[in-house]
């Protein structure tokens, strides 16, 4: 475990955290709490994750997810209860109650998604695409390197094409075509705009949690998630599983009468 930030070590936060009214612990899933695999169907929760998840939300800590996948995708996954899901990079939330929204489309961007996503399946790869709500992922996770190197090449062209209402993103293990507006970033803020005295941390492990760093408010904390450390907005780095596991057991043991 590492301090990033000398302005925000990670003691005076858990005593924060141990003397607040109202707790929030938003996590990223993939590369997270769940080590990276081939086929992203496989991804399960580091062992001894769960039950420590679960024992947080029994003190007052409200816990919620900011995730690539599809928000129901990853409720499925998820073995707790009433947790709230930013799914599609913020595009989608799931309420604990189930209720799910989307953010508005065009249908400009619509059509832009699926001439693209199509241009992947002509190419031979549909194994490496995949469709989500205002998105069109491409992963090149487990290809030989001729493949992943098609895959670039073929994310780059189709980024020439890029119209001025979708973004391209880099993230580990492939690249996105996104419809911008929302992201992780606008997820947490989200969260922080309904919680404003809640004491949170987050933590992710891509680029694409970079927004979600920036958007912890002062008292909180952003926490990187990885084996390398790399350039981020993050405050604290740790390296699963063994510091997640240790970070998550300092929360319990704060939170804990
Ligand atoms: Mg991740």
């Amino acid at each position: 475990m590492k301090t990033l930030d000398p302005a925000r070590p990670p003691e005076p936060f858990f005593e924060r955290l141990r003397a607040a009214g109202e707790r929030l612990l938003v996590l990223d899933y993939d590369g997270t709490l769940a080590p990276f695999t081939a086929r992203r169907e496989d991804a399960v929760l580091y062992p001894g994750i769960a039950p420590l998840l679960a024992g947080i939300q029994q003190h007052a800590t409200r816990i919620a997810f900011v995730t690539g996948r599809p928000a129901a995708e990853l409720a499925a996954r998820i073995p707790l209860q009433d947790v709230e899901i930013f799914g599609a990079h913020g595009q989608e939330h799931l309420a604990p109650c189930g209720r799910l929204t989307r953010a508005a489309l065009r249908q400009s961007s619509r059509q832009w998604l699926d001439a693209s996503a199509a241009r992947v399946v002509d190419a031979g790869f549909e194994h490496a695409l995949e469709r989500k709500y205002g998105t069109v992922a491409i992963h090149w996770r487990g290809e030989q390197p001729d493949g992943r190197a098609r895959l670039q090449e073929l994310a780059r062209a189709i980024a020439t094409t890029l119209p001025a209402d979708v973004c391209a993103l880099a993230f580990d293990g492939g690249y996105e075509f996104r419809v911008s507006g929302h992201d992780k970033g606008t997820a947490v803020a989200d969260l922080v705009t309904r919680h404003p005295q809640a004491i949170m941390a987050y933590l992710g492990d891509d680029l694409t949690d970079e927004d979600a760093f920036m958007a912890v408010p002062p008292t909180g904390l952003g926490v990187l998630v990885r084996d390398r450390l790399r350039d981020t907005r993050a405050h604290l780095w740790l390296r699963p599983p063994d510091e997640l596991h240790a970070f998550l057991a300092s929360w319990m043991a704060a939170v804990k009468p």
